[in-house]
């Protein structure tokens, strides 16, 4: 299993990561794909990345922090892009549930980490939540990048104009969780071979660990509730989505 969407980089994870890694290893965690939402996070996930021939690192700016974005951010986001480890850019979008940026400024940012994507040739992970709207009209006005949706909780015909678009969908704990039908049924729906799994850890921890800090041995449960929704094997479901996650992201196979 690769787990496509970590923040290992998140400072709570300092203390523990050790523990954190044996428990992914011994559940059978082959990848892990961390990712930045600031400038010290995506440093720090370039250096794990360097630290462990496994992982991974995507390096961006979370909408969530666009108004403290300047041109010196991105200058600085291009510089630390370039390193070999950095497989994509992210996690970038939109997030008006929470406004915690003003909508034009996410806009603009999302804009400017897509052009740096572009001049990169390096796919994107998209945070969008509350926002469909623009973040279709966006991605539509980017038709040279590549694009992964992470933790979708997105309605069915939405999930369809995205697959229209060339994007792969990533489901995270949330289709675990008892009130989540709804999500279940879009899950259901996007092909095998659009689809990758992720935890978004330390966030939104699958059942039967709802609550707690999340990690990436917990992905195992995202694998099985999309097999058992897609009426296949764990096993086949992890083969298409590890195949998936290393093609979407160009990764070497540094695991033998
Ligand atoms: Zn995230």
């Amino acid at each position: 299993m690769i787990d496509s969407h970590a923040h290992l980089n998140d400072p709570r994870f300092d203390s523990i990561l050790d523990d954190v890694i044996a428990r992914a290893e011994a559940a059978g965690v082959e990848g892990i794909i961390n990712i930045g939402y600031d400038l010290p996070s995506s440093r720090r996930a370039v250096e794990l990345a360097e630290t462990y021939d496994w992982m991974y690192a995507v390096v961006g700016i979370h909408p969530h922090e666009a108004d403290e974005v300047t041109p010196q951010t991105m200058v600085e986001l291009e510089q630390l892009a370039k390193a070999e480890q950095v497989v994509a850019i992210g996690e970038t979008g939109l997030d008006y549930y929470y406004d915690n940026s003003p909508r034009k400024i996410q806009q603009q940012v999302f804009h400017a980490h897509l052009d740096l994507a572009k001049r990169l040739g390096l796919p994107v992970v998209i945070h969008s939540r509350e926002a469909t709207q623009d973040t279709i009209e966006i991605i539509k006005a980017h038709p040279e990048n590549r694009f992964l949706l992470h933790c979708f909780s997105q309605s069915l015909e939405s999930a369809k104009i995205y697959l229209d678009l060339g994007c792969y969908i990533s489901f995270a704990g949330p289709i675990t969780f008892k009130n989540a039908e709804k999500l279940r049924r879009v899950a259901a729906a996007v092909p095998l071979d659009r689809l990758m799994i992720e935890t978004d850890c330390p966030y939104l921890a699958p059942v039967p660990y709802r609550g707690k800090t999340n990690e990436p041995a917990w992905v195992k449960y995202v694998a099985e509730k999309l097999a058992e929704l897609h009426k296949i094997s764990i096993e086949e479901l992890v083969a298409v989505t590890t195949k998936n996650t290393r093609e979407f992201f160009n990764l070497k196979s540094k695991v033998q």
